[in-house]
């Protein structure tokens, strides 16, 4: 247990390191920030038993080491106050500026998504979703000085919630410092998430380690006297560090290389810092030429970087008693960038405006690494790579279990759907984000949590193909709708087949098999599903495939046959993509009607008044008699037009008379003022003829309305 923490001594020191690089008045912000931050969290502890405030000042302070602009260090002293008290982002803009609020606003999404349970499987997805949630470096840089405060401050937890957060530590958080270059802090999360996970090793290697040390300590200061010396000799100016190695480092190499203590700890490390790149070849020179190098094992990442922006020689020599020696050598600048990566770019710069503008910041950041490049040649690619991990166009978002899903940016609950399972995409009826209902189309956002509603009967709509993202998505609701309309011509087929069969007094069930067999050998077609589609379809005509099954007709009466028609057909107006009622004339129950088989669109209804059908009336042979089903339930649309005196309050009459007889409005427009009489255009839903003449005859008893028309084109 650590003594109780002295807040006004922590907060002096914070201070001081702060005035050191910010400006006065910037100075005063951060301490206003830091009385704020007090008073919201008064009354509220730590598990350590510490005042709560002293862990926003710790991350604070880290920040501080790290040379943070003022908005980082105010949001950094604010970064729990949204999440455990009542103080709200709007507040924070309010007192300390909007970049600031948009801060915390950032570190308390990536706490929410922090409490989601993820599976474990799936570090590498909720990293990426973390990065891509953070739109602002800072946020991140907030957060992981947030989880290394938590992690030095681990041992108030329970031991299984100790190892929890050091699981994900060691998974999450340290990869995360590291993807971002910051070496040094990537180091401690892993010391500190190692010590907790595994106490005891932690504890074999760290007493072997010290002992080791004490025994090595001769040789050690041999080998380094020897670089000291050889250096200055070649007239290379260089500082030269001993690395010590760190306990996980070594533990991780036992583990993988399948080594023995003594032989990780026997690899020596120094660290070789000079002045330029140059200079960086020339001490690889002199050291070559002190002990031999391993064949194999230089690596130039001078030439060729990291992708986190990592630059250093690395050689390997043979030291004395054959001891390996490892040997890292860089510029100073380097070092700096393998010690605090991003942070290392964070320029303080006294012009605060430019740095509230996320774009130009992280553009800058960008920018700095690769200048760092440019010395080296191919930076295109690398800065690619940093753009597209960092801010990458794909939105990670939640299953209910826990799974983590990569979609393209812009992807609908639809894609989301699709992506779980085919069945769960094409059952699909409504879907809740974050435990709210929502509109299948809603674009999904980093972090979200999806909930796909299915029914069992469910279809995919043809108007999700409108809004779908995925190729998986758009993919499957295609290969599902044409399967489903080839269903429904073949039972329209054999609708109307059957019906002709029975104007000649045969039961379609009646008709041998051989005689099937022989029809589709005469016509060269598959299956008798094929020839049920097609009349469906309106590519073969039911009467005469009729006559044919009937027995042999000969292509002469064929065509003959062709003009007569099959007995009616009922129409109940769901049948479907194969039935449609005419969008030119819009037939109601109750209206004379006509059907005409379309190639490819099936049967299509007219009114028989309808103008647009008086033009193929040459087709005679594809007409179909048919007629309303006596027993319909749904409602149909139809448009009207009603030419009323231009008076105040004539269409709230109107629509209140629609109301009144139980009928909706779909759709209302009018014409501009024509000499005191204006022309309205309803588009009304009706259940039949009958219901639409009440409706009328109500709307004519209004005194303003001077004439109704029923719209059929
Ligand atoms: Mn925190």
């Amino acid at each position: 247990m650590h003594p109780p923490v002295d807040l006004a001594e922590d907060f002096e020191r914070f201070k001081a390191r702060v005035a050191a690089y910010l400006k006065p008045e910037d100075v005063g912000r951060v301490e206003a920030a830091y009385h704020f931050s007090f008073d919201a969290h008064r009354g509220q502890f730590r598990f350590s038993g510490d005042p709560y405030i002293s862990h926003p000042l710790a991350v604070a302070e880290t920040l501080a080491e790290w040379q943070l602009d003022t908005q980082a260090l105010i949001a950094a002293l604010l970064h729990d106050v949204m999440e455990d008290t009542a103080i709200t982002k709007a507040q924070i803009a309010d007192a300390f500026g909007k970049v600031a609020a948009e801060l915390v606003d950032g570190v308390s999404k990536l706490d929410k998504i922090e409490n989601q349970s993820y599976e474990e499987a799936q570090a590498e997805n909720f990293r990426k979703m973390l990065l891509a949630m953070a739109r602002d470096v800072r946020v991140i840089l907030i957060k992981l000085a947030d989880r290394l405060h938590n992690m030095r401050t681990l041992e108030a937890l329970r031991p299984d919630k100790r190892r929890r957060v050091a699981r994900e530590t060691l998974e999450i958080y340290a990869p995360i410092a590291n993807r971002v270059g910051f070496n040094t802090l990537y180091r401690e999360l892993q010391e500190l998430a190692f010590r907790h996970l595994y106490p005891l090793r932690y504890r074999v290697l760290s007493k072997a380690l010290k002992a080791a040390r004490g025994n090595r300590r001769e040789v050690v200061g041999k080998i380094l006297e020897a670089v000291k010396k050889r250096l200055p000799a070649a007239g290379i100016e260089a500082e030269v560090i001993g690395r010590e190695k760190h306990l996980y480092s070594i533990y991780r190499k036992m583990r993988e290389k399948s080594l023995s203590f003594s032989q990780v700890l026997d690899i020596y490390g120094f660290r070789v810092i000079v002045k330029d790149v140059p200079t960086c070849y020339l001490a690889l020179g002199a050291l070559h030429g002190l002990y031999k190098p391993v064949p194999g094992k230089f690596k130039d990442y001078l030439a060729i970087p990291k992708a986190n922006g990592y630059q250093s020689l690395h050689t390997t020599l043979i030291g004395p008693y054959g001891t390996p020696v490892e040997i890292q050598i860089r510029t100073a600048e380097m070092n700096h960038v393998a010690e605090s990566g991003v942070a290392s770019h964070w320029l303080y710069k006294e012009d605060q405006s430019t740095l509230t503008d996320l774009q130009k910041t992280t553009h800058k950041w960008l920018q700095s690494l690769l200048e760092l490049q440019s010395a080296s040649g191919d930076s295109t690619e690398f800065l690619e790579h940093v753009k597209v991990d960092l801010f990458p166009g794909e939105v990670y978002v939640f299953t209910p279990r826990g799974k983590i899903l990569a979609l393209p940016r812009g992807a609908t609950p639809v894609d989301f759907a699709y992506a779980v399972h085919t069945d769960i995409g094409n059952r699909c009826v409504a879907c809740r984000i974050n435990f709210e209902s929502m509109p299948l189309r809603t674009e999904l956002r980093n972090g979200d949590r999806v909930e796909i509603i299915t029914a069992p009967l469910a279809a995919p709509n043809p108007n999700w193909l409108t809004y779908v993202r995925t190729a998986k998505a758009r993919a499957q609701i295609r290969h599902f709708l044409k399967n489903q309309q080839s269903s429904e011509s073949t039972a329209l087929g054999e609708q109307l087949l059957s019906q002709a069969l029975r104007a000649m007094d045969i039961d379609i069930r009646g008709v041998a098999v051989t005689v099937w067999d022989r029809f589709l050998r005469a016509c060269g077609v598959k299956s008798k599903q094929d020839v049920l589609s097609d009349i469906g379809l309106g590519k073969r005509l039911p009467a005469i495939v009729a006559r044919r099954l009937a027995g042999g007709l000969d292509a002469k009466q064929e065509a003959a046959a062709a003009g007569k028609a099959a007995s009616t057909i009922l129409i109940h107006g769901n049948e479907g993509m194969t039935v449609q009622l005419a969008k030119c004339c819009r037939p109601i129950p109750g209206d004379p009607i006509i059907g005409i088989i379309r190639k490819g669109q099936g049967l299509v209804v007219h009114t028989h008044d309808c103008r647009a059908l008086s033009r193929s009336r040459r087709e005679r042979g594809s007409w179909v008699d048919v007629a309303w089903a006596p027993d319909i339930s749904r409602s149909f649309e139809v448009s009207i037009r009603i030419v009323a005196n231009n008076r105040p309050g004539v269409l709230a009459k109107i629509s209140a008379a629609i109301a009144e007889e139980e009928s909706n409005i779909v759709n209302v427009s009018m014409d501009d003022d024509q000499g005191g009489t204006t022309s309205l255009y309803f588009t009304l839903q009706v259940a039949d003829r009958i219901h639409l003449a009440r409706i009328l005859r109500s709307l004519r008893r209004i005194p303003e309305v001077v004439r109704i028309t029923r719209l059929k084109d």
